[in-house]
């Protein structure tokens, strides 16, 4: 769906309550941003995003900029009414390849440049959440790049928090393009640290093993090393595939399974079933 076709019609407040920087100095910029929403009707979870509204005015007359931010946390107002919304925000910055002048992205920048006390404007929730299943049972393979680990941050939370005692396997892969950029999984903060005890969770780092150039091969390298099991998991009857991040994530996946299913023909008649019984779901961007 086109940005410009996202209902903006009932908007909310948001005050910021905190920002903290979670990737080390010297790497790219990421921030976590926890919000305060006094909306008793407001609730979000995993999967699913926040619209921000920058005021204007912007270039070319637009009277506002609007960009969407997955939850890092899910969202529900507790008795006195109050939601929080957590946001992990990555500032993007990038060059003109005409100009060669650098150009700082809107709302990236609006909300990393944020001090506690500050009031925004947000909408939504948008998209589909990334649903639990109801057979505990049931293995997931969890796949995200960049910030697509935001959802997984949520769902993770919410998915031992709602069920402790999960069964099935859950194998998340994170990719990054280096070790200071894995978020929430570096050595100054790890999230899913509480959850490596448990039996069934396992998480894999997708680091690639060429940090200055731009593409996604880790995750490819990742996902071999473990084939068997990723194997194993996509060809069970109920195993449920999460993705989330930059949209040339896909492209990879299809590649690396097509690889594990044999050919891309057999991937794509796999991916196509999974699909159908709504055990693929995709936050991508
Ligand atoms: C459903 C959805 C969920 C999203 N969730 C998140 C999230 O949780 N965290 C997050 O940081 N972003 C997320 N994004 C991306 C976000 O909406 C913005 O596109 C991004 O912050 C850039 O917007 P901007 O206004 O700062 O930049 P603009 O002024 O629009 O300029 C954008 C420039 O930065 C590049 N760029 C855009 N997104 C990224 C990125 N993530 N990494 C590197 N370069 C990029 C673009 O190619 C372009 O050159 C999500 C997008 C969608 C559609």
């Amino acid at each position: 769906m086109r940005l410009q076709d996202y209902d903006h019609g009932q908007r909310f407040v948001a005050t910021l309550l905190a920002t903290q920087r979670i990737t080390p100095a010297g790497s790219v910029e990421v921030r976590e941003l926890r919000l305060e929403l006094a909306a008793p009707d407001f609730r979000a979870t995993a999967g699913q995003s926040v619209g921000v509204i920058v005021p204007g005015p912007h270039a070319l007359g637009h009277a506002h900029h609007f960009r969407l931010y997955s939850l890092a946390a899910d969202c529900e107002p507790d008795a006195s009414g109050i939601a929080h919304v957590t946001l992990c925000v990555r500032r993007c910055n990038y060059i003109d390849e005409y100009s060669g002048e650098e150009y700082r992205g809107v709302a990236s920048n609006y909300l990393c440049d944020l001090q506690p006390g500050d009031r925004i404007t947000i909408n939504g929730p948008f998209g589909l959440p990334f649903e639990i299943p109801a057979d505990p049972a049931t293995d997931l393979l969890l796949i995200s790049m960049g910030t697509g680990i935001a959802p997984f941050r949520a769902f993770v939370a919410g998915l031992y928090r709602r069920h402790p005692d999960w069964q099935g396997k859950v194998r998340l892969f994170h990719g990054a393009m280096s070790g200071l950029e894995l978020l929430y999984m570096n050595d100054e903060r790890d999230d899913f640290g509480e959850y490596y005890d448990r039996a069934t969770f396992q998480a894999f780092k997708a680091l690639s093993p060429r940090p200055h150039w731009a593409d996604p091969i880790a995750m490819d390298y990742a996902i071999e090393e473990r084939a068997a099991e990723v194997r194993e998991m996509l060809a069970g009857e109920s195993c449920r595939v999460y993705v989330a991040g930059k949209a040339d994530i896909l492209e990879t996946l299809d590649r690396v399974f097509a690889g594990l299913a044999g050919s891309p023909d057999a991937w794509q008649e796999r991916k196509e079933r999974l699909r159908a019984e709504r055990r693929w779901f995709e936050l991508v961007y």
